[in-house]
C-alpha cells in the first residue's frame, strides 16, 4: 500500500541544444531590465558571451562566485546587485555560481535564472550552503529556489573528462539516498532510478569522447532527475559522511561523493531491500556498491580519501563526528562498522558490504 507527502518544486525547465539562445525572449518575458550575470573567474568568458546575448537588458556581470559561498563573497555581490538596482540574476556554472545566485536571492528576493554547467543540481533545489569563517550552514528555504532553469547541453561539452565523472557520481549520490529517503516517494524514486540509469550509461561514453552530445544529453538530464530528488526529499549516511569529512579535511566536493558513495550504499545495503531492487535494474548487475566503484574506476576518478588528502589519524574523529549527531539514516548506526567502512573507503579497497553481528 503506498502512502506518502510529496510537495513538487515550482521552476520552469527548458531542456536541449542552444536553448541558451532563448535567454533574451526569457529575460523579455520574464519582465526583466536589469539582470546581471554571475560565473566563477574561471567561466567569466562565459558570463561575458551572455551578456553580449542580453544586451541592454543586462546591467553588468559578477565573474566572482567561488566554492563554498563565502558570506563576504556575497556580500560584495549584494552590494554590487543593489548599486546597479538589478532586477534578476542569470548564473552561469556549477554548484558554486549557482550558490552564488541562491545566496543573493536569499537576501534580496531577485529572480533567478540558472544555465548548469556541471551536473550537481543546486538548481532544482531550495537548499542552500554558505561559508563564514570556514563554517558551514546550511539551509532550506523556498526564496532560494530558482525560478527557471535553462539546461543547454552545448554548456557541458568543455566539462573536463574527470570533473564529468565526479560531478555526475555527485549527483548519482543524491538519487541514491532518494530511494530510500525517510520521504521517499513513488515520484521521485521513479526519477532517481531513470538517473541512475543514464548516468551509467552516459559517464563511461563521455569518458570514452568527451565530444559525444548523445551521452552528454543523457548526463544532464540525468543532471536534472538527480537535482529533483534532491530539492524533493532528505538525505542521509551518504550525505552526513560528506559533509563531516569534508568539513574536517577540506576535501573536495564531488570526489568525496565518488569515493564514499559505493561503501555507504553497501552500509545500507541490508536495510533498504527495495532500492536495492531498483539500483539492481538501473545498474544492470547484481552488485550495485560494486557497480559504483567500478563506474568511478573507468571515469577515471578517484577511489580513496587517501588521495584526496585525508589524514589517516583522522579517522577515528570523523567516525565519532558522523555518529554524534547523525542524519535520518534506514539502518542504524553501528561505531565498529563505521569505522570499517571510513576504513576501506580511506584505502580504497571495495565495498563491502557490513553485516551485524549477532551474538548468543
Ligand atoms: P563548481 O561549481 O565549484 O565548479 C568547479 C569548477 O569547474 C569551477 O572552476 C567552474 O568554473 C568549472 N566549471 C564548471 N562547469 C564547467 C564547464 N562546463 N567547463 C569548464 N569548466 C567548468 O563545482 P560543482 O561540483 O558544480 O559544485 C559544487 C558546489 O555546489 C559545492 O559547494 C556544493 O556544496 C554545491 N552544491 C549545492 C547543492 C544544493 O542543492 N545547494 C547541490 C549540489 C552541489
Amino acid at each position: 500500500m503506498f502512502e506518502f507527502t510529496y510537495s513538487a518544486n515550482p521552476a520552469r525547465v527548458i531542456f536541449g541544444s542552444g536553448t541558451l539562445g532563448r535567454l533574451p525572449e526569457i529575460v523579455e518575458e520574464m519582465g526583466l531590465q536589469r539582470v546581471v550575470v554571475l560565473s566563477t573567474p574561471q567561466q567569466k568568458d562565459d558570463a561575458e558571451r551572455l551578456q553580449a546575448v542580453i544586451g541592454k537588458r543586462c546591467a553588468g556581470i559578477f565573474p566572482d562566485a567561488q566554492m563554498h559561498t563565502p558570506v563576504h563573497v556575497t556580500e560584495k555581490a549584494v552590494d554590487m546587485v543593489l548599486a546597479l538596482q538589478a532586477d534578476g540574476l542569470v548564473a552561469v556554472g556549477g554548484g558554486s555560481t549557482t550558490g552564488l545566485g541562491k545566496a543573493i536571492a536569499l537576501r534580496t528576493d531577485l529572480v533567478q535564472i540558472v544555465a548548469p554547467t556541471t551536473y550537481a543540481g543546486s538548481e532544482m533545489t531550495p537548499i542552500l550552503g554558505e561559508t563564514r569563517d570556514g563554517n558551514k550552514m546550511t539551509q532550506t528555504n523556498a526564496k532560494v529556489l530558482p525560478e527557471v532553469v535553462i539546461y543547454d547541453v552545448d554548456l557541458t561539452m568543455s566539462l573536463p573528462v574527470k570533473l564529468s565523472g565526479t560531478s555526475g557520481i555527485n549527483a548519482i549520490a543524491h538519487a541514491i539516498e532518494a530511494l530510500y529517503s525517510r520521504d521517499a516517494n513513488p515520484v521521485i524514486s521513479l526519477l532517481a532510478k531513470e538517473a541512475v540509469s543514464e548516468f551509467s550509461k552516459a559517464l563511461p561514453a563521455i569518458s570514452a569522447n568527451p565530444g559525444d552530445r548523445t551521452a552528454r544529453s543523457g548526463a544532464l538530464y540525468g543532471a536534472w532527475l538527480c537535482g529533483t530528488c534532491l530539492g524533493a526529499v532528505g538525505m542521509a549516511l551518504h550525505h552526513k559522511l560528506c559533509h563531516t569529512l569534508g568539513g574536517m579535511f577540506d576535501l573536495p566536493h564531488a570526489e568525496t561523493h565518488t569515493v564514499i558513495l559505493p561503501h555507504a550504499l553497501a552500509y545500507n545495503a541490508p536495510a533498504v531491500p527495495e532500492a536495492m531492487r531498483a539500483l539492481r535494474e538501473a545498474l544492470d548487475t547484481n552488485d550495485p556498491p560494486r557497480a559504483l566503484y567500478d563506474l568511478a574506476g573507468k571515469v577515471g576518478a578517484p577511489r580513496s580519501l587517501k588521495e584526496l588528502g585525508m589524514p589517516e589519524s583522522g579517522i577515528a574523529q570523523a567516525v565519532e563526528r558522523a555518529i554524534a549527531n547523525p542524519y535520518w539514516n534506514p539502518r542504524e548506526l553501528e561505531p565498529d562498522l563505521i569505522l570499517a567502512l571510513i576504513e576501506n573507503a580511506f584505502a580504497g579497497r571495495l565495498p563491502e558490504y557490513q553485516h551485524t553481528e549477532h551474538h548468543g
